[in-house]
């Protein structure tokens, strides 16, 4: 019989409204994620603590994450395994699903991301971004087998920042066009379905004119972000969802640490290699999404002057040497990205 399409390994569950956690409860004792009901729960410094106390006595072991990097993960990963756990919880931003992504996959056990920020695409992605003790790495994993996100936790999440994943998301759009140039350049295969996926999650972040605050909004992010991680997950690779926008926000973290989070990195990077790839259409509509959420679009922004952030764009293809984007096609001289940042500033700036 011929092979009529194919098998996509995808969440179970995914849970995306205010109060989901109240679903919490039964999604762990229901048998289906764990048989036995053996269940640990990770949670970081933020809500996740709060939410675990909240739950009903009895339904799961809380562990306490110390920390947000490698080593962490891997220690919890070895504790799940001798605690013979048959599934964990992860509660919490960015950082808390990150470790508990890599330590289910580290322990072989299925990982449920209950997501209390919206700050990237790492709630449902099979990577793990983590900081280890030369900088920071991003981890291959089994991606969630449940996904839920509390519109109401999001909300009560400190700062902007939880919504940084605007960046991440808007960023795919560069990505994908990067895969494409790819695919001109060099003859790289794009997987069309992993490009659909994660350029209509962008595209549907981009064009929803409500407010970070509304359900509307919030809802339109989260699911967004949720098909940028399927997508990686289809494409095998963070094709889809990272190109030159990521390259350069690993350049700035690796010589400017703590400038600024995933998000607002990604957004920037995505209008700046979408400026160099002389899509003004593009360029326009990211800009006007960026600033319509207070996002950053300039080297100031985040604190950097244009000399450094120039300095990281060449340094950008160095951090990801296996991968084309338009930073390779256009293998700029220090010079030539000098004069190039410098007519982007004035141009954004207006
Ligand atoms: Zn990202």
């Amino acid at each position: 019989m011929p092979l009529l399409a194919r098998m996509l390994a995808a969440p179970l569950v995914i849970d995306v409204r205010p109060g989901a956690i109240g679903a919490l409860p039964a999604l762990l004792t229901d048998r289906k994620i764990a048989g036995g009901g053996h269940v640990a729960i990770a949670v970081g410094q933020g809500q996740g603590d709060a939410i675990a106390a909240e739950l009903p006595a009895g339904i799961a072991d809380v562990i306490k994450l110390t920390d947000g990097g490698y080593d962490s993960a891997v220690a919890l990963g070895r504790n799940l395994r001798a605690g013979r756990y048959e599934a964990v919880a992860g509660i919490g931003g960015g950082k808390t699903i990150d470790v508990t992504k890599l330590a289910a996959h580290v322990a072989g056990i299925p990982m449920v991301a209950v997501a209390t920020s919206l700050a990237h695409d790492g709630i449902a992605s099979p990577v793990s971004t983590l900081a280890h003790e030369s900088g920071s790495g991003s981890y291959g994993v089994v991606p969630p087998v449940a996904v839920v996100v509390d519109l109401d936790r999001v909300r009560q999440a400190p700062g902007p920042l939880s919504t940084a994943g605007i960046g991440d998301a808007i960023s795919n759009l560069s990505a994908v066009a990067d895969w494409e140039l790819s695919a001109a350049d060099t003859g790289e295969a794009v997987d069309g379905l992993a490009a659909a996926m994660a350029r209509s999650a962008a595209h549907a972040v981009l064009h929803e004119p409500g407010q970070d605050g509304s359900d509307e909004f919030l809802t339109v992010l989260a699911e967004a972000l949720i098909m940028s991680g399927m997508a990686m997950a289809v494409a095998g690779s963070s094709r889809p969802a990272s190109g030159g926008d990521h390259e350069i926000m690993h350049a700035i973290n690796q010589l400017y640490p703590g400038t600024a989070s995933h998000g607002e990195l990604a957004g920037l990077g995505a209008l700046f290699c979408t400026y160099l790839r002389e899509d003004a259409r593009q360029a326009a509509a990211i800009s006007s999404c960026l600033q319509r959420h207070g996002m950053p679009r300039l080297p100031a922004e985040v604190g950097l002057s244009a000399e450094q952030f120039t300095v990281a764009v060449c340094a950008a293809p160095e951090t990801r040497p296996d991968r084309y984007t338009i930073l390779e096609r256009l293998a700029m001289s220090p010079a030539e990205a000098a004069k190039r940042v410098e007519e982007y500033v004035r141009a954004i700036a207006g």
